[in-house]
């Protein structure tokens, strides 16, 4: 089941966190570029002053946080969560180049 491209696109294209949800809160979630100004493709857990906050990150790593913050934070059954973030993360623009062994 592909998500849809339009909500896609609202999110953090690293680790899928909605960005774009049309409240004023969102603007203190965006990522910034080197010269301060905010991005809209990142949150600013994932992307700061122009780069990636944590480069060495593989796809892999990013599943596996994504499992652990829907589980502990959203409190979602493990299994619901794994599905969820192996279908979300590897659609994120970040990821595009990457698979999952
Ligand atoms: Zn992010």
């Amino acid at each position: 089941m592909a998500m849809d491209p339009k909500e896609l696109a609202t999110r953090c294209q690293s680790c899928g966190m909605p960005l774009h949800t049309g409240i004023p809160m969102d603007a203190v979630f965006l990522g910034t570029a080197a010269d301060g100004t905010p991005v809209k493709e990142y949150c600013r857990f994932c992307y700061a002053n122009g780069a990636f906050v944590e480069p060495q990150l593989t796809m892999k790593d990013m599943v596996a946080k994504s499992v652990s913050h829907m589980t502990r934070v959203l409190h979602l059954p493990e299994e619901k969560a794994k599905e969820m973030s192996a279908e979300l993360i590897p659609q994120l623009r970040r990821w595009e180049k990457q698979a999952l062994p």
